[in-house]
């Protein structure tokens, strides 16, 4: 694929995430302190804005910017866990004209591993990477064609599962067993990341 598909992806997941923006705070708002819709908002809103004024070069570029916007703009531990898994996917597509669908998979497995590590996570522990480690293990374990139908059918009940679990890393961690019975915040925007994503990636060819 382009860069443009990957820079077509972005603009749309940022108007998801504005649409969604008063959402994801009030998920917040329940077992945290209300500020992930903000914080979501305001990331992809300027990162957005930075690539029409200095459009990057190639699909790392693209993610980097996203990476180093979040960084810098996002407080909260979402912006470095995001921006993390922004960088470690540029790192991975560095100075690749062209990327394939597995080789995105394989930058996003990067993703993974990067904020596995930076929020000392692991899935079961009610955080975004419940939404990011299975969706990209199942995408790595294609063999041909990636099914992106049955990969947003993951990332949405991977998100759905969030709600039975306990909270033992963030802030939600603080409300202990009263954090079950409700979606974590960060992966919902997870999972509005990878459907905007896989929707994307449905009209491309590998
Ligand atoms: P903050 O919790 O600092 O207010 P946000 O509200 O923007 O930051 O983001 C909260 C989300 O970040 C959580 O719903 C969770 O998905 C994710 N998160 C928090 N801590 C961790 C961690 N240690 N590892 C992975 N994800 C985390
Ligand atoms: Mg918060």
């Amino acid at each position: 694929m382009q860069k443009d598909v990957i820079k077509n992806w972005l603009f749309t997941a940022n108007e998801c995430i504005q649409e969604k923006k008063d959402f994801l705070s009030e998920l917040d708002r329940a077992i945290g302190d209300g500020d992930h819709g903000v914080n979501m908002s305001r990331g992809f809103a300027e990162a957005v804005q930075k690539i029409r004024d200095n459009e990057p070069a190639d699909v790392a570029g693209l993610m980097q910017t996203v990476a180093m916007t979040l960084i810098a703009k996002v407080g909260g531990a979402s912006g470095p866990l995001y921006g993390t898994a922004f960088l470690k996917a540029a790192a991975y597509l560095k100075g690749k004209a062209d990327v394939t669908v597995r080789e995105l998979g394989e930058a996003f497995k990067e993703s993974v591993i990067g904020i596995k590590q930076r929020g000392k996570a692991e899935p079961g522990q009610k955080t975004m990477v419940d939404v990011w480690e299975p969706v990209v293990e199942k995408w790595l374990s294609y063999d041909g064609a990636v099914d992106f139908d049955e990969l947003r059918a993951l990332a949405e009940a991977s998100l759905e599962k969030t709600k039975d679990l306990e909270a033992t890393k963030g802030r939600a961690a603080y409300l202990g067993k009263r954090s079950i019975g409700h979606l974590d915040p960060g992966a919902y925007s997870s999972y509005l990341l990878f459907d905007a994503l896989f929707n994307e990636l449905k009209g491309v060819k590998a």
